[in-house]
């Protein structure tokens, strides 16, 4: 079974913030770097992190599949 997760390209994120305002569960501001990351790729429903992807003005974030 195959699992998708998103995931948060470093070099791109702009750090405004979108994403987390979006879905707190699933993204946060790195207090060190400013830039957005991955706390919980399972921390919302996947519709609502589908809103965040589509939120991000530089499209930073896309979805990863894991084969399990
Ligand atoms: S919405 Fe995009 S640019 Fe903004 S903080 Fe999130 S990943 Fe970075």
């Amino acid at each position: 079974m195959a699992t998708k997760f998103p995931k948060v390209d470093q070099d791109c994120c702009l750090s405004c913030g979108n994403c987390e305002a979006v879905c707190p569960e699933v993204f946060h501001l790195n207090e060190d770097t400013g830039k957005s990351e991955v706390i919980n790729p399972q921390g919302a429903p996947e519709d609502r992190i589908q809103d965040a992807i589509d939120q991000c003005p530089e499209l930073c974030i896309s979805w990863e599949e894991e084969k399990r």
